[in-house]
């Protein structure tokens, strides 16, 4: 494929899928986008983190070959276009990329950028680790007994776009249609939403979660919703999700009631629970029995506070990875914002995106380079040299730039 402003790189190959999976080359083509605001300063620290964990770890036989590709303020720049159809194309073509955060300019009209990625490329699992890296400040007072692995789903829900304004003549057509044909009162005035929830988009998404768990030695899945008040959305969500679970995987897992009918309350070796519990109590079970929850599997809205308040538990948002990944594309994301009050200070904390790059790297299989990073992220917070979001709440830690935190990583890997 010929871009216009891409260019690609003159070492490395494309990833390819090979039987429905990535087949990942030693010297893979990874389109990065560097992000507006913060996401110069904290790119540039990631692609250093990465490059040198790559180069510790194979010794010059495995090597990423970076492609910049464009979206947000460099684009509108560059193409007079905030996503270029050649981005899409680019993310589409070399399967696995990674990106900083993106400026939603605030007005009427304009979808958010990452909102756009997702769904064009249907990206319908947010996959969301959170875990605890000793020394990191927290609310909690056992914040090590976190470790989850949040699965949020990524198209549906309130979140799908489909929104009237109030007084429009769309919305005041729909509400007369809805009052006079189905008995309802729903206010004159009021603007609507609408919260569509399938069963396609239900069970793929808790396949995920499910092989993610089978993966990874995880011992629980638990489905996140409200079922209890929106029993055709969120209850519905619940129920395919655990039809999934029977049909395509009953040899491997155990329910709620089978535990305590079957096995006396005690998980077999190898098997995995597949449970559910009311959105709102698992933000207090989060709070309160962390090591009790494993792979959380959740709607769109459910997942977005609860993956935003776990993060909150383990140190913020500042060291909160995360993913967005379709049947086998997948793009690599920090999960905050731009920051732009920062922007260009080489001041805030590059954790989120070299975390995202750890996951990166495991979804690559490279898993040496990755267990390195940890490594060092986990080193770098113990020696509290840390950017200023921790060092304001680590007694005695020394604040350090953007950069310095990651060549810290780099000198702890
Ligand atoms: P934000 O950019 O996430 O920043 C909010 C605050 O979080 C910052 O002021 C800072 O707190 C802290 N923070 C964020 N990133 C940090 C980091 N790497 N290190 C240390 N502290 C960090 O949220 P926002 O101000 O609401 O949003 C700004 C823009 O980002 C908006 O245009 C929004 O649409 C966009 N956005 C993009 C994404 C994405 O691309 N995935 C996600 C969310 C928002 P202190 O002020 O306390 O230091």
């Amino acid at each position: 494929m010929n871009f216009q402003k891409i260019k690609i790189p003159a070492e490395g190959t494309k990833i390819k899928i090979v039987n429905g999976k990535p087949q990942i080359p030693d010297q893979p083509i990874i389109p990065y986008i560097e992000g507006d605001g913060i996401g110069r300063d904290i790119t540039r620290a990631m692609k250093t983190v990465v490059d040198d964990a790559v180069s510790k770890a194979y010794k010059g036989k495995r090597k990423i070959s970076w492609m910049e590709i464009f979206a947000g303020e460099k684009a509108n720049q560059l193409y007079g276009n905030y996503l270029p159809d050649e981005t899409i194309d680019a993310l589409k073509e070399y399967i696995i990329s990674i990106k900083g955060p993106l400026t939603t300019p605030v007005g009427q009209g304009f979808r958010s950028l990452n909102v756009s990625i997702r769904q064009i490329l249907d990206l319908y699992a947010c996959v969301r680790p959170v875990r605890y890296f000793s020394g990191t400040p927290s609310p909690l007072l056992r914040p090590d007994l976190m470790d989850i692995v949040l699965f949020r789903e990524n198209t549906e829900d309130v979140y799908a776009g489909i929104e009237w304004e109030a007084g429009s003549p769309d919305a005041n057509e729909i509400v007369r249609y809805i009052n006079q044909n189905y008995g309802f009162s729903i206010r004159e005035d009021s603007g609507i939403g609408i919260k569509p929830m399938s069963e396609f988009a239900s069970r793929r998404l808790m396949r995920k979660g499910i092989e993610y768990a089978i993966a990874n030695n995880r011992k629980s899945v638990t489905i996140v919703h409200k079922g209890n008040i929106m029993k055709f959305t969120e209850g519905a969500f619940n129920n395919w999700c655990k039809k999934e679970a029977a049909e395509n995987f009953r040899d491997w897992i155990v329910t709620e009631d089978e535990l305590y009918s079957m096995y006396d309350g005690k998980l077999p070796d190898g098997k995995i629970l597949v449970n559910d519990r009311i959105a709102d109590s698992m933000f207090q079970q989060l709070l309160l029995r962390p090591s009790e929850y494993d792979v959380l599997v959740t709607p769109n809205l459910n997942g977005d506070y609860l993956s935003d308040s776990a993060a909150a538990m383990v140190g913020g948002l500042g060291m909160a990875p995360g993913s967005n990944i379709g049947d086998y594309l997948a793009v690599f994301e920090a999960t905050h914002g731009t920051a732009p009050k920062y922007a260009d200070q080489d001041k805030v904390n590059p954790g989120s995106l070299i975390l995202s790059s750890v996951l990166m790297l495991r979804y690559m299989g490279w898993i040496e380079a990755a267990d390195m990073i940890e490594k060092g992220v986990g080193a770098a917070i113990t020696g509290k040299k840390v950017t200023y979001d921790l060092a304001r709440q680590i007694e005695n830690a020394v604040e350090v730039k953007t950069s310095e935190f990651a060549a810290e990583i780099c000198k702890n890997m």
